[in-house]
């Protein structure tokens, strides 16, 4: 007998139907002599409309009743699935983020999971009851409802399966693994049977949303077995593991993009000690996340250009943050752009071998992209492109490093 947690995306419990096939899928695990906690998203495109009303009442909404407002999509589908369930003779019922309670801290909308009481599920579950929790959702250290991000049900999985002890936390969802692109983008794209925690990481936070960050770096804290599968087929997905599981290790594991990029360039800024500390200061106690950073030489010694960038969602605040300190930075001109995505490429072969940031930029050089900023980790190598190269890069990069499925 195991102890799994079953993770179930927006497309797989977009409408009855699925819900009901949720149901059956969740059945047999059950019968199979297995202990089984279930987590549900809101059904596909609810929590897109739920925040689309928030800001047709509230431009500049108060971030706790946003939660209460987009936390109800993932009400909808626990209850109705534990009602589904009940139709099969499970004998189960739906746990509320506030029920359990899964604990977080006060930021809202993007709130981090502190604790989960898990006594009584584990209670629950002995005696061959099966949970249902929606994702997504927490509660405050005041009592008041939280949401975890967008596409926190993940986390919300791997949470509740670390707070259980259980032995798998499966996300179904829409493709059946993690590939080495977006196979949405790449038909070419190859589905990894593993991918390291490390990886996977980096991945997710450079833009492959088939997992949450968050969920990852939980994963990897509390070592939780995740595997990602498709809810539409009967077969294994892609394991996340640690890193001395996988046999071949490749030298680049995974391509991801991101649209939610805006570049903003600080034009002749000058070129003295404390500068950068009094653009990015600012912008840091505005809790604008800043990413890329560039900066020229200065040929005369006395004004340089900085570019940096930031969310599409930040761009304006970044921008008046900035316009505010002009005075102070003599800067002549700010220049924004939010047409433009960066691309990332990924593999823990970087560590050891050279030539990789080459290879991507010959690539990206021989479709005449042009490159607007770079940066590099240990593992990861990231360019600001043109929006409207996105998938161009994708395809051509994937093809560099022989990334390619055999047709
Ligand atoms: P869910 O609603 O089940 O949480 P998401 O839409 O959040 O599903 O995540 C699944 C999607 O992630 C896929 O449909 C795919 O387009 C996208 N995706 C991006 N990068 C990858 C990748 N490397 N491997 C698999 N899917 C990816
Ligand atoms: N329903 C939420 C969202 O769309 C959470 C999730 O599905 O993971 O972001
Ligand atoms: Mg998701």
């Amino acid at each position: 007998m195991a102890r799994i947690v079953m993770k179930f995306g927006g497309t797989s419990v977009a409408d009855i139907d699925r819900i009901k096939a949720v149901a059956a899928r969740v059945k047999k695990e059950h019968d199979s002599g297995n202990q089984v906690a279930v987590v549900v998203s809101a059904m596909a495109g609810v929590t897109n409309q739920l925040v689309d009303y928030v800001t047709k009442v509230s431009r500049l909404y108060d971030a706790r009743e946003y939660d209460v407002v987009v936390a109800t999509g993932e009400q909808v589908t626990s209850g109705l699935l534990a009602l589904a369930l009940q139709e099969l003779g499970v004998n189960a019922r739906s746990w509320l983020g506030w029920q359990i309670p899964i604990a977080t801290d006060s930021q809202h909308g993007k709130a981090r999971i502190t604790e989960i009481a898990s006594g009584e599920l584990i209670a629950r579950l002995d005696r061959g009851e099966v949970l249902v929790v929606p994702g997504f959702q927490g509660l405050a250290p005041d009592n008041r409802v939280t949401t975890l991000g967008r596409g926190g049900s993940d986390t919300s999985a791997v949470a509740v399966a670390a707070a259980l002890k259980a032995d798998r936390c499966d996300i179904y969802t829409d493709v059946d693994g993690v590939y080495t692109t977006d196979p949405r983008i790449v038909t070419k794209a190859r589905k990894l049977d593993k991918i390291s925690y490390e990886e996977m990481l980096e991945l997710a936070s450079v833009g492959a949303k088939v997992l949450q960050t968050r969920s990852v770096e939980m994963a990897m804290r509390h070592r939780v077995r995740v595997q990602v599968l498709s809810s539409f087929m009967d077969q294994p997905g892609t394991l996340v593991v640690d890193e001395d599981e996988i046999v071949e290790q490749e030298l680049v594991s995974g391509i991801a993009y991101s649209k939610d990029e805006a570049k903003i360039t600080l034009v002749k800024v000058a070129d003295r000690p404390g500068v950068s500390a009094s653009i990015f200061g600012p912008l840091a106690d505005a809790s604008v996340n800043v990413d890329m950073i560039v900066q020229s030489v200065s040929a005369d010694g006395k004004a340089t250009d900085v570019s940096f960038t930031v969310s599409k969602g930040d761009l304006d605040r970044a921008v008046a943050i900035v316009e505010k300190k002009r005075q102070d930075l003599g800067f002549a001109q700010i220049l924004s752009d939010s047409n433009v995505a960066k691309v990332s490429v990924i593999g823990l072969g970087m560590r050891s071998h050279a030539g990789i940031a080459a290879r991507m930029f010959q690539a990206l050089a021989e479709r005449s992209i042009n490159i607007l900023a770079i940066s590099t980790s240990e593992i990861k190598i990231s360019v600001l492109i043109g929006e409207e190269y996105t998938e161009l890069a994708l395809r051509a990069l994937h093809t560099a490093y022989n990334l390619d499925k055999d047709d």
